[in-house]
């Protein structure tokens, strides 16, 4: 498979040279030279597939020879080797949790397959490839966890100091080995702008192979379409297919889901819910896009003014816009809404909702009431317990801390704190 720049000023390149560059030189995202079709026998017969069965079969075309089969099928299963349970909430919309990774979050999945890609590319490499990320928040424990102890892959994590939960925190910071994060003294903005920096200085590049680990890099997008058929698969009703709600930040959640639409996958229709950094959803109310400064707000993983995937969406959809209006509906939940939903559902279905996941709920529970035949899923992106202050004030009571929070709470923070300049991370990658 070739991937081509949405800039189209650079050459074409394989998978594993689009993972390993992360972005292109011209700056574009990268994109799939073209969609490959599902064979319509593993749509039919889905419910036959173990998960790591058709986690490889949706992967494979995607990654081509660049990886051979038997390795692809251990990254594969590694990076799902835990539950995506599909919990009916109500008769009408059940929810599929994604938070049963290591670090409570979706971010998981991707994470730990592009760790395990580059590792595999780095064996017939000399010097060691160093994944720089920016985090506000999930990202950064995703990646601390997902890269650990990988060969050839150094990760440097930057994040605003004060600024991220108390579990968060300590999921970034108490890794060790490989991964080293940089508590920096600024916010969130600062830390993306030192590491945006950091990838256009000569003098860095010259000296180190940096790459990003968000989802601008293809090996985090892609996987992400696996939540999709998992939700597929536990659909009781094949012949009326799902709505899906997606909570939605930088969209390359939701746009892994349409990619696997495109490529056959039977859903419905699609809901971008999001907070009130609604640049997406005011795009389908208008036609016209326009990025915003981002807001914060209780779902603070969606706080994105300028989502990067939106472009990836435009390019599927042949930038058409009426095709993309009949595809996605776009929701605005202001933070109220969202306390008042996660209040509202617990009373009445005993279901805890994270704040990303009430966005998606009150979404889709205002779309079903236009269209009472259907039924719909959320996705469950963060485990409530990584915003407990918020969801326990909603529910008026406290959260069950899952055993794999429960070990980060003896160990002790490890982080290198910098003024939040550039200098400051220069000198340090030099001199490292
Ligand atoms: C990252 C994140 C999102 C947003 O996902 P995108 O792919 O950026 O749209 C939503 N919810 C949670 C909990 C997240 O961590």
């Amino acid at each position: 498979m070739n991937y081509y720049s949405l800039n189209k000023q650079a050459p074409n390149v394989s998978f594993k040279e689009a993972t390993i560059l992360g972005q292109a030189p011209d700056k574009g995202l990268y994109f799939p030279s073209n969609i490959p079709m599902l064979d319509q026998q593993l749509i039919s017969c889905m419910n036959d597939y173990s998960k790591e069965d058709l986690a490889f079969r949706v992967m494979q075309p995607y990654i081509g020879n660049d990886i051979d089969e038997a390795s692809l099928f251990t990254i594969v299963s590694e990076a799902i080797n835990f539950d995506f349970p599909l919990v009916d909430i109500n008769s009408n919309i059940a929810s599929l949790e994604l938070f049963h990774g290591p670090t409570l979050a979706f971010k998981d999945v991707g994470a730990r397959f592009m760790s395990r890609c580059l590792g595999y590319f780095s064996k017939d490499r000399s010097n060691t490839i160093t994944v720089l990320v920016a985090t506000s928040g999930d990202t950064g424990g995703a990646v601390a966890n997902g890269f650990l102890g990988v060969e050839g892959v150094d990760v440097i994590i930057l994040y605003p100091s004060g600024k991220v939960s108390p579990v968060q925190e300590l999921q970034l910071t108490t890794c060790g080995q490989n991964i080293t994060a940089l508590e920096i003294e600024g916010s969130f903005d600062d830390c993306q702008s030192m590491v945006k920096e950091a990838f256009m200085d000569e003098v860095l590049r010259k000296k180190m192979q940096l790459t990003s680990a968000n989802s601008i890099n293809i090996a985090r997008w892609l996987p992400q379409q696996l939540y999709y058929f998992y939700a597929y698969q536990q659909w009781a009703d094949k012949f009326n297919p799902p709505v899906i709600a997606v909570p939605s930040g930088n969209f390359g959640n939701i746009c892994a889901g349409l990619l696997a639409q495109v490529s056959g996958l039977p859903i419905k229709h699609f809901i971008a819910a999001c907070n009130i950094n609604d640049a997406v959803p005011d795009y389908l109310r208008t036609g016209r896009y326009q990025s915003k400064l981002a807001v914060p707000t209780v779902s603070n993983a969606m706080d994105v003014g300028d989502p990067s995937n939106f472009i990836r969406i435009l390019e599927l959809f042949k930038q058409e816009f009426t095709t993309i209006k009949d595809c996605i509906s776009g929701y605005t939940v202001s933070d109220e809404t969202t306390k008042e939903t996660i209040a509202n559902v617990y009373q009445q279905y005993q279901y805890i909702l994270d704040p990303h996941g009430a966005v998606a709920y009150h979404a889709l529970d205002q779309y079903l009431n236009n269209y009472l035949s259907q039924k719909g899923i959320i996705l469950e992106t963060a485990h409530p317990v990584k915003f407990p202050a918020t969801v326990e004030a909603a529910i008026g009571r406290s959260i069950e801390i899952p055993e794999s929070a429960k070990s980060l709470l003896g160990k002790g923070k490890i982080s290198i704190k910098m003024p939040a300049n550039f200098n400051a991370l220069k000198e340090y990658l030099i001199s490292r």
